[in-house]
């Protein structure tokens, strides 16, 4: 699996390029901004990007999806649940962060949907409580956990508005991702990553 971290956009979040090594095919994950960057990398590693999977819909994980699709055709993927606060400017505003929607994400995803890569193979988990349509992506050894899980802490819960909450996303932690291996490596939003078994060992939330 070829695997790339960017950190993108005013807040740093991370932005994920994962590609088939056999078929050269290949999905970005959170195109939080700085496309041009994005861009580039894509054109380094080679890769076909077929799909764009948006963990959820906070301005700081979404800003370049328009951009890097019109480069690269590919599709939108994001929640159902959290097209409505990818739309709403408000949030962006209060962080100042650029506010670029997606008008109209190709594919709504749900939870236990596959996305394909090639080769490789991911499962979508519905994972509320950062947001009410946040998800983590599981397969090949590892889980982007979006903004659900970072290394030593969790997502925040304050902006109730658009679906935080603290028991939601505790329970959606304890009972969808704590239930991985502990071997599975995690790619947060935000941050270096970590591995579950080091999370259920040392993190203060959990
Ligand atoms: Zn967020
Ligand atoms: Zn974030």
């Amino acid at each position: 699996m070829i695997l790339k971290r960017l950190a993108v956009g005013a807040l740093g979040a991370n932005c994920y390029i994962v590609g088939c090594e056999k078929e050269k095919t290949g999905m970005v994950i959170d195109p939080g901004g700085d496309a041009a960057k994005i861009l580039n990398e894509i054109r380094n590693l080679a890769l076909k990007i077929e799909t764009i999977v948006l963990t959820h819909g906070h301005g700081d994980h979404i800003a370049a999806a328009n951009e890097v699709k019109s480069a690269t055709g590919a599709e939108i993927a994001i929640h159902a649940d959290d097209v409505n606060v990818m739309q709403d400017r408000v949030l962006c505003d209060m962080f100042g962060i650029e506010f670029n929607p997606v008008q109209r994400p190709d594919i709504l995803l749900k939870d236990g949907d596959s996305i394909k890569i090639g080769e490789l193979k991911f499962t979508v988990i519905h994972t509320p409580g950062h947001s009410r349509g946040g998800i983590c992506l599981f397969g090949e050894g590892v889980l982007f956990s979006g903004d659900t899980l970072f290394n030593g802490s969790i997502g925040r819960t304050d902006l109730t508005r658009w679906g935080g909450d603290y028991s939601v996303i505790i329970n959606s932690i304890r009972t969808k991702l704590l239930t991985l291996d502990d071997a599975i490596i995690v790619y947060p939003g935000h941050g270096p990553k970590t591995t579950i078994g080091a999370e259920r060992r040392g993190n203060p939330f959990l």
